[in-house]
């Protein structure tokens, strides 16, 4: 052989041999990301060509096309990646593909020489540049011509086991590189249309190059999230949507934005029309699509947006963070960090945007995406942003489907009114009923109504809205409201005479007796219009609804003791009164506050064995049934 005399052998360096040493001699799931490695260098060298040539250099083949072509023979079990970018030199050859790439490689080796055991796992997340080819080859051979007219072209190739040979080229080449990939026995698969195209579209859908497989091109969307907004069109969103989401819908608002200083980044985001259900979708598929200059680096990172936005669907594309980064190291990534920062940013403000300019669009964003949307209490870093997008039923409201903002609470507070108001309950009929209610109703405040049991989370991890606190309706301290008047005028009867009202009193203590530790006292209420009677939170105990979600948690509570407040002007009160003037001891008293007790727990959920219940109303029924005969003269 007449090349004989020019063929050189080169050793690798320690650290590449290390490298490869761990890529050839292990077997991986994810070895197909070798594809991506080489098609993101073969698009940096296209990008390299189209800057000489807008600077007008003087460069080989000037009329080549640039782009990258994927060719296979199945019979040798060769793949060939070419393209027609910038090239190598036999210095370039030697310097870059013969040393270790700064950026992942290094990192990877480290990685995985803390976690000898988790090889596979870590080459998948990792990008390792041109060596990952050695996961598939068995030998590869690089052809290339660089762009400067005078250089040769040079071949080097290498079983990626110790060195590799280098020599010039006597044949003519264009501009460009050639990649030829022998395939292992175990990676024959790579050498198949159908694999290769796969690959192609998972990884690099999205490459400025037209990159064709055969003589088909691959791929034809755009990278629409780099555009001008001002230049794409709402068909190309939804288009792209689709693409992304395989949903047939269009989205129900999009987030499209650059980010120049400090950071460059793209991102083109979707509100979805529908929550993903349950059956579809678990809680771990979600996330955006992190790409670093067009080139996927992790589908559905978890990442980027916190879980209260995993509705979010879409696309990320940095221009600065390094194309060979792990999971790992995303993770303490300072550009990253700020990148993660800026998009959730961008969502919170993009949605707050929307339901000031769309209300309608941002109420269906609430109701199919509200739910874990709230989930965000726990963001306190945005919580201003949070708070301005929480959505709450209201007494105010014509009906449940309305929805208010706290804004919109506090803009129709009361003069002198300091807290805000909120009461739960499974439904708007449901908390119609409750008798806490009565007195806000009777004085026009408005109350928050809290259908959701995470509302409650939601409310007193926020505390507060501007200056003013929370509080349910059944802890609040009656006196506050005083100063509001009443809007409506109650039917009283006549006041207790003097002496009544001392029999009134020794009656509250016989109640006290009958209920006895169950609860903490008992009182004449001022808050109560229409019912006999209600339980009152004291301060320090849990709220009806929270003892409700501790104990669907199966944590114990105990006995949170309660306020009875009996309502003096309510015709039952009265009546047990009468009775009880006749016959302290009377055994109907005893029924009737057992009844009242329980029916209250009742109405909060937290009545926990209702047969007592059931039967003292089967009890009492049968009695008032032959005191209806006998009324009717039936009998
Ligand atoms: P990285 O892309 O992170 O620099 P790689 O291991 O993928 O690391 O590639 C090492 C270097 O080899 C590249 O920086 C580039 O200079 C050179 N190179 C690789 N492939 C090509 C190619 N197709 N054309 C020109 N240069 C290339
Ligand atoms: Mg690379």
């Amino acid at each position: 052989m007449t090349q004989e005399q020019t063929v050189k052998k080169y050793k690798f360096k320690a650290e590449i041999k290390q490298l490869l040493d761990i890529l050839v001699h292990s077997l991986y799931t994810s070895r197909e990301i070798f594809l991506r490695e080489l098609i993101s260098n073969a698009s940096d060298a296209l990008d390299k060509t189209r800057f000489e040539l807008t600077r007008g250099a003087k460069i080989a083949d000037k009329d080549l096309p640039l782009e990258i072509r994927i060719t296979f023979d199945e019979k040798k079990n060769i793949v060939t990646v070419s393209d027609s970018g910038i090239g190598m030199t036999r210095d370039e050859l030697i310097s870059n593909i013969g040393t270790i790439a700064k950026s992942g490689s290094a990192d990877f080796i480290k990685t995985l020489s803390e976690n000898k055991s988790d090889a596979n796992n870590i080459i998948g997340k990792f990008g390792v540049g041109f060596y990952s080819v050695f996961m598939a080859a068995q030998e590869v051979v690089i052809k290339s011509k660089s762009y400067l007219k005078d250089e040769a072209a040079v071949e080097w190739r290498s079983d990626g086991l110790g060195s590799y040979e280098l020599f010039e080229l006597k044949e003519k080449m264009s501009r460009g590189t050639v990649i030829e990939i022998h395939l292992k026995e175990d990676a024959k698969e790579f050498a198949d249309k159908y694999r290769l195209e796969g690959i192609v579209k998972k990884y690099s859908n999205f490459i400025s190059f037209p990159i064709y497989v055969g003589d088909s091109r691959i791929n034809t969307v755009s990278a629409v999230w780099r555009e001008p907004k001002s230049a794409v069109k709402k068909e190309q969103y939804d288009e792209f949507y689709k693409f992304l989401t395989y949903e047939e819908e269009e989205p129900l608002s999009v987030i499209h934005s650059s980010v120049d200083a400090p950071i460059q980044f793209y991102s083109l985001m979707f509100v979805p029309q529908k929550s993903f259900d349950m059956f579809r979708f678990t809680r771990e598929d979600y996330g955006l699509d992190l790409y670093v200059r067009k080139v996927l680096i992790q589908h559905k990172s978890r990442d980027i947006l916190p879980e209260y936005l995993s509705f979010v669907r879409g696309v990320v594309d940095s221009e600065d963070l390094p194309l060979n980064i792990s999971r790992e190291t995303l993770q303490e990534n300072v550009i990253f960090t700020k990148i993660s920062n800026t998009v959730t940013s961008q969502v919170l403000s993009h949605l707050i945007k929307l339901a000031k300019e769309d209300a309608d669009k941002y109420k269906l964003f609430w109701k199919e995406h509200g739910k874990y949307f709230k989930l965000g209490y726990t963001d306190f870093t945005n919580q201003e942003k949070f708070m301005q997008l929480l959505r709450f039923s209201s007494s105010a409201g014509e009906n449940a489907d309305a929805l208010i903002s706290l804004e919109d609470y506090a803009g129709r507070m009361k003069e002198g009114q300091k807290e805000i108001y909120y009461a739960s309950g499974t439904s708007r009929e449901a908390i119609d009923l409750d008798p806490h209610l009565e007195i806000f109703r009777n004085k026009g405040i408005e109350v928050l109504y809290l259908y959701d049991p995470i509302d409650e989370f939601v409310i007193s991890s926020i505390r507060k809205f501007k200056d003013f606190e929370f509080k349910t309706v059944d802890s609040v301290d009656i006196k506050a409201l005083d100063k509001f008047k009443e809007t409506k005028e109650r039917e009283r009867p006549e006041p207790l005479s003097k002496d009544d009202e001392k029999h009134f009193d020794s009656m509250l203590s016989r109640i006290k007796d009958i209920l006895g530790e169950r609860i903490k006292e008992v009182k004449a209420s001022d808050r109560l219009i229409d019912s006999p009677s209600c339980l009152v939170n004291p301060d320090d105990a849990y709220s009806a609804q929270m003892q409700k979600l501790f104990r669907m948690h199966n944590q114990e509570v105990g006995n949170q003791q309660k306020i009875f407040e009996v309502n003096k002007d309510h015709r039952l009160i009265r009546n047990l009164l009468k009775i009880y003037k006749t016959n302290a001891k009377d055994e109907y008293i005893g029924d009737a506050v057992e009844q009242l007790y329980e029916s209250a727990l009742l109405l909060e959920g937290n009545l926990l064995d209702p047969h007592k219940l059931v039967n003292r109303i089967s009890k009492m029924l049968e009695s008032s049934s032959e005191w209806y005969v006998r009324t009717k003269d039936l009998g």
